[in-house]
C-alpha cells in the first residue's frame, strides 16, 4: 500500500508534532504529576490495589449468578455486568483512558499463577494479529442475543468463569501479554475505544530516551549483578515507549512507568482521536494503513455498535419475524446469523467500498481500493464509540441506582440485612435527562469522525481535499442518522425492573 503523495510523510509527521505541541502547550497535563492521584499511580502496587476490589466483585458476581435469584433484575451478576460494568467502562474511556484494563481482575489472577507457572511457548507468528479477537468479539455479541445473557444470571456467571479460565490457559502456555494482545475481545474493544481518549501513556521527553542505554521500559529493569533477574517487568504488549503512538494495544498497566529508570513516562493529555489523523509507524503495531486486521476491528467496533443496539429495539422483532416467515427458519440462530452478516459484513463492505471508489475516482487518490478503505475505516471509530457510549450510557444512567436494591437483597439473602430491605423502586435517572446525554455522545462521535476523515482527506489530496472527504462525510452522516434513529426507538430495559 502506498503512502499518500500530496504531503511527504516527514511533513505530515512534523505537522502532527506541531499540533500536539500546540495542544499540550495550551493544556499541559500529566496525570502522574497530579497530587495524590499521581503518587498513588506511581506506587509499584497501585495496579494490584485497583485489581483487588474488581476481583472481589467478580467472585461475588460468580456466586450470585450461580446461587442467587434467578430473576435477572434482582441478581448482582446480571445487573452489574450488563448495566453498570459496561456503562462505567465506556464513560471511563471517554473521560480518561483504558481504566478497565488497568484494573483488570483477570490479570491479577494470571500474575499470581505466573509466580509458579512459567509459560514456555511464543504465540504463533501467523496468529499475531486481531482476527481471533475479532471473531471472539462477534461471537460475544452473537451469544448475547442468542442466549439472552442479560436475562440469565447463571449464564452470566459462566461467562465470567470462562473468561478467567481462558486467561489462565492462554497465558499459562504463552509468554508475554498474549491474551491481552491477541485474544481478549474486551481488550480489543477498549483499545479501539481509547483511541479517542484524552489521556495516553507516553514519553515525557524524547531526548531523554535518545540517551537511554538500558531501554528498561521494554526490556524490564534487571538486577545489575544478575541480568537474568527481572526486578520490574517491561511492556508485555511489545510497545517501546519512544516509538509508541497512541493507545492501540496499551492496557495502561503502567509497567513502563515503573520500569523506566529516568522517570520519563507519564500519563499525558492529548488531542482525542488525534492518533487516527495520521499514519506513522507505531511500535508493536506498524502502520495502521498496513494493518487490514486492525481496520477490520475498527469496522466491527463501529457496525457492532449498530447491531448491538438494533438487537434491543422494537423493529428488530418485526424484521426477525419477517425473516422467519420468509425463509421458514425454525431456530433463532439462523435469523440472527443473517442479521449479523447483513449489518457487520455486507453493510460496511458496500458502504465503505462505494465511498472508497468515489474517493479514488473523484479526488484522484492513487491508493488501491482496499488501501483507501483500510485508511478511512479508522475514521469511523469515534462515531462507533459515540454509539457505544449512547447505548451503554443509556442503560447505565437509567439503571444507575439498581445497584442499591440488588446489594441489599444479596446481603439479606445471606442473613446479613445491614442495608435494610431491598428498595426495588430505585431505578435510575429519568429518560428526559438521559436522552439529551445520548444525543450529545452521538454528536461528539460524529464530530470526531468527520474531523478524522477531513484530516485524512487533506493528506490524500492537496488539490481536492473536499472531494476526497465528501464520500466519507456523507457516510458518517448516514451512520449518525441510523444511530439517532435507533436511539429514538422503544428499547428493552434489559436486566432492570423496567424490563418488558
Ligand atoms: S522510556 Fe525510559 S526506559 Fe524507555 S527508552 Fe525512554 S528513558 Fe529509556
Ligand atoms: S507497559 Fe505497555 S501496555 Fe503497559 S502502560 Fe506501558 S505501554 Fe501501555
Amino acid at each position: 500500500m502506498t503512502e499518500p503523495a500530496a504531503l511527504s510523510s516527514a511533513a505530515k509527521q512534523e505537522r502532527l508534532v506541531d499540533e500536539e505541541e500546540e495542544f499540550l502547550e495550551a493544556q499541559p497535563f500529566d496525570l502522574l504529576a497530579v497530587p495524590v492521584i499521581g503518587p498513588l499511580l506511581r506506587w509499584r502496587h497501585s495496579r494490584t490495589l485497583l485489581q483487588i476490589p474488581l476481583l472481589a466483585i467478580s467472585i461475588v458476581m460468580i456466586f450470585e449468578g450461580l446461587l442467587g435469584p434467578t430473576l435477572s433484575p434482582k441478581n448482582m451478576a446480571t445487573v452489574l455486568t450488563w448495566v453498570h460494568f459496561r456503562g462505567a467502562l465506556v464513560v471511563a474511556i471517554l473521560c480518561a483512558g483504558n481504566l478497565f484494563c488497568l484494573s483488570c481482575p483477570f490479570m491479577l489472577v494470571r500474575n499470581f499463577m505466573r509466580k509458579w507457572i512459567h509459560p514456555r511457548f511464543a504465540w504463533p507468528r501467523r496468529l499475531r494479529n486481531k482476527w481471533i479477537p475479532i471473531a471472539l468479539f462477534v461471537a460475544v455479541l452473537f451469544s448475547y442475543e442468542l442466549f439472552g445473557l442479560w436475562a440469565s444470571p447463571w449464564l452470566t456467571a459462566w461467562v465470567i468463569l470462562g473468561y478467567f479460565a481462558a486467561v489462565l490457559i492462554v497465558d499459562g502456555l504463552f509468554t508475554h501479554g498474549t491474551f491481552c494482545k491477541y485474544v481478549c475481545p474486551i481488550g480489543q474493544f477498549n483499545f479501539v475505544a481509547s483511541t479517542v481518549s484524552p489521556l495516553e501513556v507516553a514519553v515525557r521527553d524524547h531526548e531523554v530516551c535518545d540517551g537511554c542505554a538500558t531501554r528498561d521500559c521494554i526490556r524490564g529493569r534487571r538486577e545489575p549483578s544478575s541480568p537474568l533477574v527481572i526486578l520490574q517487568r517491561g511492556c508485555e504488549l511489545a510497545l517501546f515507549q519512544p516509538d509508541k503512538v497512541g493507545n492501540m494495544d496499551c492496557t495502561f498497566c503502567l509497567d513502563c512507568v515503573h520500569a523506566c529508570p529516568h522517570d520519563n513516562v507519564g500519563i499525558l493529555g492529548r488531542l482525542p482521536a488525534g492518533e487516527l489523523m495520521s499514519d506513522p509507524h507505531r511500535s508493536g503495531i506498524g502502520r495502521f494503513s498496513r494493518r487490514n486486521d486492525i481496520a477490520a476491528l475498527a469496522l466491527v467496533f463501529c457496525f457492532g455498535a449498530l447491531m448491538n443496539a438494533f438487537g434491543m429495539v422494537s423493529p428488530v422483532y418485526t424484521v426477525e419475524n419477517w425473516l422467519e416467515r420468509t425463509l421458514h427458519f425454525q431456530n433463532q440462530a439462523g435469523v440472527l446469523a443473517i442479521l449479523f452478516t447483513a449489518v457487520i459484513v455486507v453493510e460496511p463492505v458496500l458502504l465503505l467500498g462505494l465511498a472508497a471508489w468515489i474517493t479514488r475516482a473523484w479526488a484522484g487518490v492513487k491508493n488501491s481500493w482496499l488501501g483507501v478503505t483500510v485508511r478511512y475505516a479508522y475514521a469511523l471509530s469515534p462515531l462507533g464509540f459515540g454509539m457505544w457510549l449512547a447505548h451503554y450510557g443509556y442503560h447505565f444512567f437509567t439503571g444507575l441506582y439498581t445497584i442499591v436494591p440488588v446489594t441489599q437483597n444479596a446481603l439479606a439473602e445471606i442473613g446479613w440485612p445491614i442495608l435494610g430491605q431491598p428498595q426495588w423502586t430505585l431505578v435510575g435517572l429519568p429518560k428526559t435527562v438521559v436522552e439529551p446525554i445520548e444525543f450529545g455522545f452521538l454528536l461528539l462521535g460524529l464530530a470526531g469522525s468527520m474531523l478524522v476523515a477531513w484530516r485524512l482527506a487533506q493528506d490524500d489530496s492537496e488539490k481536492h481535499p473536499m472531494r476526497a472527504f465528501a464520500p466519507w462525510g456523507v457516510l458518517c452522516v448516514i451512520l449518525f442518522l441510523c444511530c439517532a434513529w435507533l436511539m429514538t426507538q422503544p428499547m428493552d430495559m434489559r436486566a432492570t425492573m423496567l424490563a418488558g
